[in-house]
């Protein structure tokens, strides 16, 4: 498509996209009475305005019914859970039986490492990317420790080619056959937090699978916002926060994947807690585990249901518009981010560089060259929420739930300005 960085064609973009009326859906922060121009559903999206009745729902049945509200409130608690794995499986391209929400992210992640990394003295180590996001590398190393075992050894990183901003698969699938028979273990952002970069993921597993290691993916920043095949990949197990582009809430809870091959066992390595046993016997209380048939086996707790009800509100707007609409509208307008972003550059003389490859979903990673703080601080006074990573980089995400096309355009306008001014 031929793109023009014009208002009017910028609007009429919005006049022609089904998914349009979802903007009104959500609450926008506003700075000078206008709503914001929101690039960061890549790390808290907006809330939706039917979340509030979720929660009150909750609310209301536990002053009405109190306890009585595990069993017989509209949605009992006890089981509130199960009615979001349906609508997730269909995000993630899994079995509704092979997902579950529970706890955080990192806390998942942890809790799965107890499953699918068992080293012996032969086969220890595990593959990721270099740099991968915080959070994992503090919950691989610890992992690692915890196992008494050496990290330098143990933890093999990725790296990108010197001058390339990006991953390339066969470096990866490389260093999965060189590690061979020692690897346990390939974990890996699938679409990764700094550069926005799409990984193959069904090449990746495939790889790690057919030297015999175990395959999981961390996917904050994939789900809702790429096409995801967990179970035909045959990936061993996943794991995802939920209020990045799936705009369930702050710190909110975490999807699991694990392939139904790992399901229905006993004997599998695992902490176990009284929601993962069996439905039907649990409140006898007895002594046996009897692992639920389905990922609820990996259940602690009875779960956060002020928590989880967010959650449910959420994927219903999935079901609603489904990932295939959402993928189409995200591809449109992150090309259309593209378009604008070349554009203002050719206007002022070359000023960044985008750093995002083309196997891409929802974000552009910007360097900005020479420009830095002082304009990522004009652009948030003037009502452009980015975020900022260092040295120089911002993150722009148009999250297709919820940004216009004339969002990108009136960006444009307030980039060239920004710069304009700055230099
Ligand atoms: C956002 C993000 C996290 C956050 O972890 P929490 O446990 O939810 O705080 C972890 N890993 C990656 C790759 C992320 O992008």
């Amino acid at each position: 498509m031929q793109f023009e960085n014009t208002l009017d064609f910028a609007q009429n973009l919005d006049a022609e996209d089904p998914l349009s009326k979802y903007r009104d859906e959500f609450h926008f922060p506003k700075v000078d009475g206008k709503k914001v121009i929101y690039f960061t559903g890549n790390s808290l999206g907006l809330q939706p305005k039917r979340t509030q009745t979720y929660i009150d729902d909750v609310m209301t049945d536990w002053a009405a019914l109190a306890v009585e509200g595990h069993f017989n409130s509209d949605k009992p608690w006890w089981d509130y859970h199960e009615r979001l794995a349906a609508p997730l499986a269909k995000v993630v391209g899994a079995k509704t039986e092979e997902v579950s929400v529970m706890n955080t992210l990192t806390v998942n992640l942890h809790l799965l490492m107890v499953s699918f990394y068992r080293p012996t003295a032969k086969r220890f180590k595990i593959l990721c990317e270099e740099k991968a996001f915080p959070s994992d590398q503090y919950m691989l190393q610890s992992q690692v420790r915890y196992h008494g075992l050496s990290v330098e050894e143990a933890i093999v990183e990725v790296k990108k080619r010197d001058g390339e901003n990006y991953w390339r698969t066969e470096d990866i699938t490389a260093k999965i056959e060189e590690i061979g028979d020692e690897l346990a273990l390939v974990l890996i952002g699938g679409v990764n937090y700094y550069n926005g970069q799409v990984l193959d993921m069904a090449v990746i597993t495939q790889a790690g699978k057919s030297v015999g290691a175990n395959v999981g993916w961390d996917l904050a920043h994939a789900v809702g916002n790429v096409a995801l095949k967990l179970h035909d990949w045959n990936a061993d197990f996943a794991a995802w926060c939920s209020y990045k582009y799936m705009n369930s809430g702050p710190g909110n809870a975490s999807g699991v994947f694990i392939h139904e091959r790992h399901l229905n066992k006993k004997d599998i390595p695992r902490f176990e807690g009284w929601w993962g046993t069996k439905k039907e016997t649990r409140f006898l209380m007895k002594p046996e585990f009897e692992p639920m048939e389905n990922a609820d086996a990996w259940q602690l707790s009875n779960l956060p249901i002020l928590s989880v009800a967010p959650y449910l509100a959420s994927l219903e707007m999935f079901e609603e518009v489904g990932m295939n609409a959402l993928i189409t509208k995200r591809k449109k307008i992150v090309d259309y981010l593209e378009f604008i972003l070349h554009d203002v550059d050719k206007e002022t003389d070359g000023t960044f560089e985008i750093i995002t490859p083309k196997d891409r979903g929802c974000q552009l990673s910007v360097f900005l060259h020479g420009q830095g703080k002082p304009l990522f601080d004009f652009l948030m006074r003037n009502g452009v929420i980015t975020d900022w990573r260092e040295p120089n980089v911002i993150r722009l995400a148009p999250a297709p739930f919820y940004c216009s096309f004339e969002d990108m355009f009136r960006f444009g306008q307030i980039l060239k300005e920004g710069i304009q001014s700055n230099t």
